[in-house]
């Protein structure tokens, strides 16, 4: 692995590239996140430092210290990528520009209702469920369009599309391959909601290939995770 975050963000940034060119797609189309969690605030600054802009945090509690520490930085963007349970809808969307992991009713009516007077609409992502485990979080797949039309019908919401982690017991190529057929289904009842967030450092490149517009990327450009405590 490269020494320095700058040269890992480069390489990243340029593996990036050479996949979307080997897709015929353009890569300024492919918005990448940098997954910071378990990392201080120093390395949110750091990657300010470096221009990005769009970070992705897992945990609502470190989500809202590291927005609060960081503060208003020019076109900063936070996406959250986390399970979230419905009492904490509230601190989510005070925090987070994005919502990568709505996957129930429940969790739709209560970031819908966390909206304050005049808050813009909240960018959010279906999280699809892609293997036979409950609890790993997301929608099962029969029950996107449903889930989809109660969405629609969130005032405060704007559905954007969907996201999926690949589960660990099938090739990445297939998993995003079924991704991109969920989303077809979901443009078939939302037209606009045409974002697809999946790909991370171990397989990036093969969802570029099906078709991600939005990669959540973490230790490829962070190094390891620190340990939690
Ligand atoms: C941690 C995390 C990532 C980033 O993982 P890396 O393998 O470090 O790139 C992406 N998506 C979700 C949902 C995560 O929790």
């Amino acid at each position: 692995m490269p020494d320095t975050l700058a040269q890992r963000l480069t390489v990243v940034d340029e593996r990036i590239a050479a996949a979307a060119v080997a897709s015929g797609r353009a890569p300024q189309e492919i918005t990448r996140i940098v997954v910071t969690k378990f990392h201080p605030a120093d390395l949110v600054r750091d990657l300010l430092a470096l221009g990005v802009t769009e970070f992705g945090e897992n945990r609502q509690q470190e989500l809202t210290l590291k927005a609060d520490e960081i503060g208003a930085a020019r076109g900063i963007r936070w996406h959250f990528i986390g399970q979230a349970q419905t009492n904490k809808a509230r601190a989510v969307r005070a925090a987070a520009q994005v919502v990568h992991s709505v996957d129930r009713d429940r969790l739709a009516d209560a970031l819908d209702a966390a909206a304050a007077e005049g808050d813009p609409a909240l960018d959010v992502l279906l999280q699809v469920n892609l293997t036979d485990d409950p609890g790993r979080g997301g929608v099962v797949p029969a029950d996107l369009e449903r889930l989809a039309e109660h969405v629609g019908g969130c005032p405060t919401l704007r559905l954007r599309g969907l996201m999926a982690v690949a589960p660990l017991d099938e090739a990445p190529a297939d998993a995003f391959a079924r991704v991109a057929r969920l989303s077809e289904r979901l443009r078939a009842i939302d037209p606009d909601a045409r974002w697809i967030s999946a790909g991370m450092t171990g397989d990036f490149e093969e969802a570029i290939a099906a078709g991600a517009t939005h990669l959540r990327i973490g230790s490829a450009i962070t190094g390891p995770r620190p340990e939690r405590g």
